[in-house]
């Protein structure tokens, strides 16, 4: 079996509800180390950083974005140059999107039915018509591990009807993405949407937990709502999710974030904000975030981080990278995003550890107090 999730030990220190989890999910190109964090690498490649420099920051697997690769250079093209795997370089395992998440964010969309999405191009304003088994098709082509089915996204806040249609549309999407998919040695991941409303996701976690995904994602989180209302949505989730697969909440989040959703019985993420806020001077540490354009960094000759052992903090001072930022050079981004993703992953490690010895409650403790959250 190409596919295989392996429920290793679990933890109820945090008293949630749901244990955290530490597992291990086998793919084709290699196995999953969970809670684990997958870094964004939207158009096939993560922002900034060449393929071992990733695999350098302990990261397993990688996400490609399907509504990107879909454009450019298209997907057939990616097909040629022999899927996103040969033509990134990257073995290990990939996760793709479905588009979704894409077309219902930036806006382009011209119009959604029951057949379709159809929505303009960011880039040339052509009209593409994507339906669930187009989606899988690109995701097909691109070859990746993990291929999550179409939803439908909604942005936050809305009615509860228009909640309500989206979610029952992405089950039936979901049920059409699983009848159309072909690859033996592609898993398919379902994604559990209903808004705010815990009635609303009960359901489409029990209805989308009765087809046979690999794996459950819990969608339509991380837009903007504050954080207690995503632990509250994803703590009603998570038991209503099948015990023996993956489970992955999408687009999250901080480090607070991701601990606060391993004790609620997450086991992946996938977030910008390492590489993004690293290429804003923004890094994240044991000691809290440090901006480094800040002109108190100017002539201070220690590590961005004195316990991380990146590039960044073991060869560079904070005055020079704050210089890097300063005049512009691209080499200042590039270092902090490769010390945030060491960072995400050293957090990650922690965390797997800590469930492994049953005290994942004091490791996230100490970790809020670290970061000076209460
Ligand atoms: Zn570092």
């Amino acid at each position: 079996m190409a596919f295989r999730f392996e429920l290793q030990c679990t933890d109820t220190s945090t008293a949630l509800g749901t244990p955290a989890r530490r597992g291990v999910f086998h793919t084709p190109h290699g196995p999953v180390q969970t809670p684990g964090f997958m870094p964004v690498g939207t158009q096939g490649t993560v922002k900034g950083l060449t393929i071992d420099q990733v695999a350098g920051t302990g990261a397993h697997m990688i996400l490609g974005n399907t509504y990107h690769l879909g454009l450019r250079p298209g997907h057939e093209v990616v097909k040629t140059l022999g899927g996103l795997h040969a033509m990134s370089g990257w073995e290990g395992p990939i996760l793709t999107d479905s588009g979704g998440f894409q077309v219902f964010s930036l806006d382009g969309i011209n119009k959604i039915s029951e057949h379709s999405v159809i929505f303009r191009s960011h880039i040339d304003g052509a009209l593409i018509d994507l339906t669930p088994e187009y989606s899988m098709q690109i995701q097909e082509s691109l070859g990746s591990d993990v291929a999550m089915v179409l939803d439908h996204v909604v942005a936050l806040p809305a009615e509860k009807d228009a909640v309500q249609d989206a979610m029952e549309r992405s089950i039936r999407w979901a049920k059409r993405c699983l009848e159309y998919a072909g690859r033996a040695d592609q898993a398919k991941f379902a994604i559990v949407q209903g808004g705010l409303d815990v009635e609303l996701r009960v359901q489409c976690a029990r209805e989308m937990a009765a087809m046979n995904f690999e794996g459950y994602a819990v969608g339509g989180l991380s837009v903007g709502e504050p954080p207690p209302e995503m632990y509250r949505i994803t703590q009603a989730t998570t038991p209503e999710l099948p015990q023996q697969k993956p489970r992955y909440l999408m687009g999250v989040g901080r480090p607070i974030d991701l601990l606060e959703s391993v004790a609620r019985g997450i086991d992946l993420f996938d977030c910008v904000m390492p590489t993004r806020n690293g290429r804003n001077g923004y890094a994240f540490t044991d000691a809290g975030p440090i901006k480094i354009r800040n002109a108190k960094h100017k002539t201070d000759t220690s590590p961005l981080d004195p316990n991380c052992d990146c590039l960044a903090c073991t060869r560079h001072s904070r005055g020079y990278l704050r210089h890097l930022f300063i005049v512009g050079e691209m080499l200042g981004p590039s270092l902090l995003s490769l010390h945030n993703l060491t960072y995400y992953q050293k957090v990650m490690q922690g965390a797997r550890e800590a469930i492994e010895q049953g005290c994942f409650a004091q490791y996230m403790a100490t970790k809020k107090q670290q970061w000076g959250i209460e």
